[in-house]
């Protein structure tokens, strides 16, 4: 019989959320899973997965029974014709990037870190930049998930469809994600660009640099008009470092953490430490190819607060024109840089914030300083009134103050979701504090 731990103490990335969930488990076998939900079942309790634990929010967060998969982490099939692999949901990016390598494959696409678990990234519609791919979930072609009752349902297009949809984001409401079939591609090279522009021109030439660059995205500076482009592109070419020794940001994150926790007492720096920031990294162009996960990874060095909606593309500039034209008008509020565009395709997915429409995400920052907190409640609060005024819909693991009435008006298939989560744990099992707010 599958034993808990007492005493654990979950925290997640950012260290912003934390709990204290009365068992802990890391189940070695898909039969031990089905033992834990059980003995929950038995005592009434509730039930949470936590994959890295790197949601900036209580999603993963539980006082009852708290389930990680690092010991369900195998890839277990590759049909090397199809392109496909199935893994375990506990297995990390990281892992599965390497494990691709090997096959001559790669993921499409992927976010900025790879620390997170298969599982997690479909939990929370994970997403990159490029307007031709979807989110990482539309990268998965099926999946199996164990319920409350214990009982496996295999999910994919032809099988239980209407789960399957639901499930590729599923905030983890749905049951155990126990495996996932992943479309793959050849194995590539990107070659990355960046320079710098104008938000103005950034903003004109729009469609024309969603056409040039497959993974175009970029960074604007708040309190300023500046821009930095990066053009990410499948390449030929072989592995070349950058050709600016700025690339590698660490230095400089080092030397902005500082600056950004002076700036607590002196908060009047902040559009400055930004211009510097510009001026010495984001200004500079510079190029480099690399391995697609590499290229698409970059080091997040330290904790930081974040929200990230998106809005229906047609949207993007009347959007950031309103944050910027905001920001403008209330100078004593400052924001940390860069707020960092990118794009998806739409989706058939239920819960996906780009739910049958092409969209652009802006992601804020406020940065936590060797952890001190700055003042970011007006910021955020202007940032989540523009974005719903814009057809928004927050990423679902990022903050944000939505309650069930406002996912009503964004997702015309919440209903459905609800209908499907009670069907599937009609005694809720799987809730917590945060599903709670978006389901009752
Ligand atoms: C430094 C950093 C960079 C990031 N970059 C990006 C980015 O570029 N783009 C982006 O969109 N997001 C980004 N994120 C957010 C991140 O991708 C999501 O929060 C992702 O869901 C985290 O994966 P995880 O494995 O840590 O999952 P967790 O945060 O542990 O869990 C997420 C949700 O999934 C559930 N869950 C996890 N595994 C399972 C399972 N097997 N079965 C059922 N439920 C499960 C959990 O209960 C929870 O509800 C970033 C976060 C950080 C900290």
């Amino acid at each position: 019989m599958v034993q808990g731990t007492e005493g654990y103490r979950f925290q997640n990335w950012a260290s912003t959320y934390s709990c204290h969930p009365e068992l802990y488990f890391e189940p070695t076998s898909v039969e031990e899973v089905r033992q834990i939900l059980e003995l929950a079942k038995q005592r009434s309790k509730r039930v949470k997965i936590v994959g890295c634990g790197h949601s900036p929010s209580d999603i993963a967060c539980t006082d009852d029974y708290l389930i990680r998969l690092n010991k369900l982490n195998k890839l277990l099939q590759v049909d090397k014709k199809q392109q496909r692999v199935t893994v375990e949901a506990g297995m990390l990016l990281s892992h599965l990037n390497e494990e691709l390598a090997s096959l001559g494959l790669a993921l499409s696409n992927i976010g900025a870190v790879s620390d997170l678990t298969v599982g997690g990234v479909i939990g929370t519609g994970t997403h990159n930049t490029g307007i031709q791919h979807g989110i990482l979930a539309t990268q998965v072609e099926a999946l199996t998930l164990m319920t409350a009752a214990g009982e496996i349902l295999e999910c994919s297009d032809t099988m239980n469809p209407q789960v399957f949809q639901a499930a590729c984001l599923h905030l983890g409401s749905l049951g155990v994600v126990l495996n996932l079939t992943i479309q793959c591609v050849p194995a590539f090279h990107i070659h990355l660009q960046q320079f710098p522009q104008t938000l103005t021109e950034v903003l004109n030439d729009l469609d024309t640099h969603l056409k040039q660059s497959e993974y175009f995205r970029f960074f604007w500076f708040p309190h300023t008009d500046k821009v930095t482009v990066f053009y990410a592109d499948r390449t030929d070419k072989p592995v070349k470092a950058s050709s600016s020794w700025l690339w590698d940001y660490a230095i400089g994150y080092y030397l902005l953490e500082l600056l950004l926790w002076i700036s607590a007492f002196f908060p009047r720096l902040v559009p400055w430490i930004t211009q510097l920031f510009f001026w010495l990294i984001y200004s500079v162009k510079g190029e480099q190819v690399n391995r697609s996960d590499k290229a698409f990874n970059f080091e997040c060095l330290f904790k930081q607060h974040v929200s990230d909606w998106a809005v229906p593309i047609e949207q993007t500039g009347k959007a950031l024109g309103q944050l910027k034209e905001w920001l403008e008008r209330n100078p004593d509020v400052r924001a940390h840089f860069p707020v960092e565009v990118r794009f998806a395709r739409g989706d058939e997915i239920l819960l996906s914030p780009c739910y049958k429409q092409n969209s652009c995400f802006m992601n804020i920052i406020m940065y936590r300083p060797y952890g001190k907190e700055l003042p970011r409640e007006r910021y955020w609060a202007a940032y989540e009134q523009i974005m719903k005024r814009n057809g928004g819909r927050p990423h679902w693991a990022k903050a944000h103050s939505c309650v069930r009435q406002d996912f009503e008006k964004m997702y015309p298939a919440f209903h459905k979701f609800c209908s499907i989560r009670e069907q599937l744990d009609p005694s809720g099992m799987f809730l917590n504090n945060y599903l709670e707010k978006a389901f009752f």
